[in-house]
């Protein structure tokens, strides 16, 4: 840290690490006390005429992506953005997201992760809760005009403490007030950078993956977030060989830092940019550019299979491709490998931190069957009940705990309930339930919250979503806890199914079949066209809840 820089304008809003653990985790080498900023700077100048970045036809060297770094902090900073000033970035997986991504981090300014699905509430309430003073958009994204939405959220924060006061758009800003991105201001003097951040200031502001409720905003440092990355790395091997598809929304902490854009760059390896997650994309940008690994979520993988069978890509360059976000049946998890001839590995985490890998060395077993261990040493977990919050039994199910060098000790500007998140000793309660192998691997049996209470009987959704997508004409599953007068609460099974749609009957007789309590069987079977998801692509169980509510229909004036 530099002595002579000022202290960070909004450390009081968010707790960080206890001194001794910072300590510890500065000693160990976890934190290795650089900012992204001097990181790129750093890879510049070691790789400088390698590939950094692709999206379709343009490249960008090292050099070339730390130039446009400083242009964007330059630019940013002559607009009147500071260090320290929040500024929500909303771009889809385009080139630009990785050059605003460093300009704002040489500039100490912080991103906040919004994804390109987040509407008008979403936005509004990260604008509020992040203070942010600047916004980037796209100008339009799959049909969608973010300079409306621009409008809107300038509209409702114009008399709010902390206004949004600067609106940059990638494309045509077609008004006048906003700033073109290609147009920004130079900075000649590059004042910017005298007022650079320190590594353990914040660095960007992720988005909780929460189901229920509005995002909380998770804080992460530079040295923290880059040991997240790095680790990540590590784990999986990365080289400068190594070419990384980022197929899932590039703001999502998976697809930026497990190990992602940021692990693959540190190891002076090449991102290149899928303009869309369709598997015919990803297949062609595989070939040409010949990835060595991808991440993607459970619902892709059965797309992936079928867009194999037809066009029998060549994917002879993919080293392992990553699944996570949410659970991947086993089911689908054993024909991963054979079906597509590449290796899987499971990742299970959280953007609060705490993120587990299958080793690319594991049994076929422990792949197809947990979400992985712990990806550092120093990360500490802890499988308790969660009524009570005392340790289970070994190998039994419960609520996991963790704390670690990249685990964030309290959200931004979190509230009462968001601090009820943490333990007193600081561990975070990721509300999942999970049950640890004797080597460490954790498997995910469902959520604290996604368990269905049938009239005191539990029942883990996840686990019988499992079972209903072994069958072969279930593409995806969701089991919702609905409201229930002879149980309190009964299990409904919403499901997409290729034709002719297997009847509910045959389903029940199905999950039956591999032996499945009674009293976990759907009570209801409902078939959709698609599921609705969250702003990062999981299954929305709450708007699938809400749409099943008894409630839900009856709207009158009685009601
Ligand atoms: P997010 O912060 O959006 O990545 O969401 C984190 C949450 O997603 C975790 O707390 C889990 O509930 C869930 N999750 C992530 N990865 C997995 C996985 N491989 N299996 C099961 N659940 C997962």
């Amino acid at each position: 840290m530099t002595p002579d820089r000022e202290e960070a304008p909004d450390s009081p809003q968010w707790t960080g690490w206890p001194d001794d653990d910072a300590r510890r985790y500065r000693d160990a080498g976890f934190w290795a006390g650089a900012t992204f900023g001097d990181l790129l700077r750093d890879w510049a100048v070691r790789h400088g005429e390698r590939t950094a970045l692709v999206d379709g036809d343009r490249r960008w060297t090292y050099r070339q992506l730390d130039h446009a770094a400083d242009r964007i902090a330059g630019g940013l900073h002559r607009l009147g953005l500071r260090r320290g000033d929040r500024v929500i970035v909303q771009l889809p997986n385009r080139a630009e997201f990785v050059e605003t991504w460093f300009g704002l981090q040489r500039l100490g300014a912080v991103p906040v992760h919004a994804m390109p699905g987040h509407r008008r509430a979403e936005i509004v309430h990260l604008a509020a809760l992040s203070g942010a003073a600047g916004y980037v958009v796209a100008d339009r994204h799959t049909g969608f005009d973010y300079r409306r939405l621009a409008h809107e959220v300038l509209d409702a924060r114009r008399t709010a403490d902390e206004p949004l006061r600067h609106v940059v758009v990638v494309g045509d800003p077609v008004d006048s007030g906003f700033t073109r991105y290609a147009e920004l201001p130079t900075d000649p003097d590059g004042d910017h950078v005298d007022a650079g951040p320190s590594p353990g200031d914040l660095a960007l502001l992720l988005l909780s993956g929460g189901t229920t409720g509005m995002p909380k905003l998770i804080p992460r440092t530079h040295d923290d977030y880059a040991y997240n990355a790095r680790v990540g790395g590590e784990v999986c091997g990365l080289g400068p060989d190594d070419v990384y598809l980022a197929v899932l929304p590039i703001a999502f902490n998976f697809t930026l830092a497990c190990p992602g854009v940021l692990g693959t760059l540190m190891a002076g390896g090449t991102v290149v940019v899928a303009p869309n997650p369709s598997p015919a994309t990803a297949f062609r940008l595989i070939q040409r550019e010949r990835v060595t690994f991808t991440a993607l979520n459970p619902p892709l993988v059965p797309y992936w299979f079928s867009e194999y069978a037809d066009s029998r890509p060549d994917l002879s360059s993919l080293r392992f491709v990553q699944v996570g976000s949410a659970r991947l049946a086993d089911d689908l998890a054993r024909r991963f490998t054979p079906t597509l001839g590449v290796r899987l590995q499971q990742v299970y985490g959280m953007a609060e931190g705490l993120i587990n890998y299958t080793r690319l060395d594991d049994p076929d077993d422990l792949v197809c069957t947990t979400q992985g261990r712990p990806g550092s040493p120093a990360d500490e977990v802890r499988v308790v009940d969660p009524g009570d919050g005392r340790p289970v039994a070994a190998g039994e199910p419960g609520e996991l705990l963790t704390r670690g060098p990249y685990t964030l000790r309290g959200y931004y500007r979190g509230d009462a309930a968001a601090a009820a998140s943490f333990t007193a000793d600081g561990f975070y309660r990721t509300g999942d339930l999970v049950r640890q192998l004797p080597s460490g691997h954790l498997n995910v049996v469902g959520r604290v919250k996604d368990q269905i209470n049938r009239g005191g009987e539990k029942i883990a959704a996840t686990e019988v979503e499992g079972h209903l997508l072994a069958h072969p004409a279930v593409r995806q599953a969701a089991l919702v806890g609905v409201p229930d007068e002879q149980w309190g609460e009964a299990p409904v099974a919403v499901l997409v199914c290729t034709q002719p749609r297997p009847a509910a009957a045959e389903l029940v007789a199905f999950l039956r079949g591999r032996g499945l309590a009674t009293y976990k069987l759907p009570d209801r079977v409902e078939y959709v066209d698609a599921m609705p998801l969250t702003a990062v692509g999981k299954i929305d169980k709450k708007a699938l809840a809400a749409r099943l509510a008894p409630a839900a229909v009856t709207t009158g004036p009685d009601a």
